[in-house]
């Protein structure tokens, strides 16, 4: 039994249907449309996420988190409780239950701020979010996936030792939902004007795929890692950072 977390649309869905295919019973949790719906933007939700996998499965073969919103919502106190409380907690939460592993959906843009700058670190994101201005959602995402690429790494000795491997992929521009509101949205342009070295968008089945390979067998000894999935645009943007 696997959990997926945002598993009604976008990558969620297109893990999710990877998973049924390849003989695996999923656990999909959503606002809507999903085994066990919850909202991980609240610490309820998140409590109710957690109780209703339990109930449905006390062992988990694996998780995956996708449940996500991008930059373009208008409350960007929302992006940080669900992008990264909304991984952390119900990775926190099922870990006691996993036997095999857990993929959480970072971003490539995990890369645009260092932890030692990330107001996340500190536990000041709501004051410096107040001083932000228009680039608020922009800045809300990138701490939370940073932080979320940060705690998956924090976690690797204690779950390493219980044989569960964690990872993480940061996908660039997928074509689902989320980016086709960012293009809708005063992000558009820049979304736009950005072209990867493979000129195109990342398709939710390819994102998929790696997560299932990253769950499966024979990643057994890939534990800690983060996965660019971008057309190449962290090799063409930080060609010395890696
Ligand atoms: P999507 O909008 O298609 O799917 C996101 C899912 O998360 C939806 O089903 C939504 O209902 C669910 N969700 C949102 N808020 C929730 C909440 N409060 N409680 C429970 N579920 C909630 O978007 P997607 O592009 O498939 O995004 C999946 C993940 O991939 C996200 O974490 C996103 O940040 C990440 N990501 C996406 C892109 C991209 O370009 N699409 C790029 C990098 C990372």
């Amino acid at each position: 039994m696997i959990a997926v977390t945002g598993a009604a649309s976008g990558i969620g869905a297109a893990v999710a249907s990877a998973l049924r295919t390849a003989g695996h019973r999923v656990i999909g949790v959503d606002l809507r449309d999903a085994e066990v719906c919850a909202d991980l933007s609240t610490s309820d939700g998140r409590r109710a996420a957690i109780g209703g996998v339990l109930d449905r499965a006390p062992e988990l073969d694996g998780l995956v988190l996708c449940a996500g919103v991008g930059p373009h919502v208008p409350d960007p106190m929302q992006i940080i409780e669900v992008n990264y409380r909304g991984a952390v907690e119900v990775l926190d939460g099922l870990f006691p239950a996993l036997r095999g592993a857990a993929v959480a959906v970072s971003s490539s843009a995990s890369t645009m701020v260092r932890w030692a700058d990330n107001p996340i670190s500190r536990g000041t994101e709501a004051a410096a979010l107040a001083d932000a201005g228009e680039f608020a959602g922009h800045l809300a995402y990138s701490w939370s996936k940073n932080a979320v690429t940060v705690a998956v790494r924090q976690r690797v000795a204690e779950w390493g030792a219980a044989g569960v491997r964690l990872n993480t992929v940061a996908p660039g521009a997928v074509d689902t939902p989320l980016l086709q509101a960012g293009l809708a949205s005063r992000y558009g342009d820049a979304i736009r004007s950005y072209q990867p070295p493979i000129a195109r968008h990342g398709t939710p089945e390819e994102v998929a795929a790696l997560i299932v390979y990253l769950l499966g067998p024979h990643a057994g000894y890939i534990h800690g890692a983060q996965f660019a999935i971008d057309g190449g645009s962290d090799a063409l943007m930080r060609p010395t950072e890696f």
